[in-house]
């Protein structure tokens, strides 16, 4: 799957939860994204919960800016670094960001960073449109 396949596949999933919870307000709303909670209501929304499983590793993580706000990715690539194509980055250059490295891609790797998880960072930046919210995100 392309990036930008699972961009937009992921915001269209993201937008049927905020319409169907249109009675919450905005507080609530970035609870009901609390981990916990959507593993149990929104099984579908990640793969993951299937295996009840976080991506991070962190006691409080909230998945509402799944995947992240600062990330940057471009399907045929930024740049050529030698023989590697750089497909996508961290616009915020997170000192928790790394790179996956093959023989031929870097990726942006995001493991170790909780950035767009915390509710604090939630909240600063919300907004109910996911796609307004991931609008620097796709370099296509
Ligand atoms: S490294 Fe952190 S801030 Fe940067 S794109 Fe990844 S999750 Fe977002």
């Amino acid at each position: 799957m392309s990036y930008s396949s699972w961009f937009q596949a992921h915001g269209e999933k993201h937008k049927k939860i905020i319409e169907k919870l249109t009675y919450l307000s905005d507080d609530e709303l970035i609870e009901y994204f609390r981990f916990d909670n959507m593993v149990k209501n929104e099984p579908d929304f990640c793969p993951l919960y299937a295996k009840n499983k976080k991506c991070h590793d962190n006691k409080e993580l909230n998945c509402y800016f799944c995947a992240c706000p600062n990330f940057r990715f471009k399907d045929d690539g930024f740049e050529q670094q030698e023989e590697r194509t750089l497909f996508s980055t961290c616009g915020i250059n997170s000192k928790d960001g790394s790179q996956y490295i093959s023989d031929d891609a870097i990726h942006q790797n995001c493991a170790g960073c909780f950035v767009p998880h915390s509710e604090s960072y939630v909240k600063k930046y919300f907004t109910r449109d996911w796609f307004e919210a991931m609008s620097k995100v796709n370099k296509n």
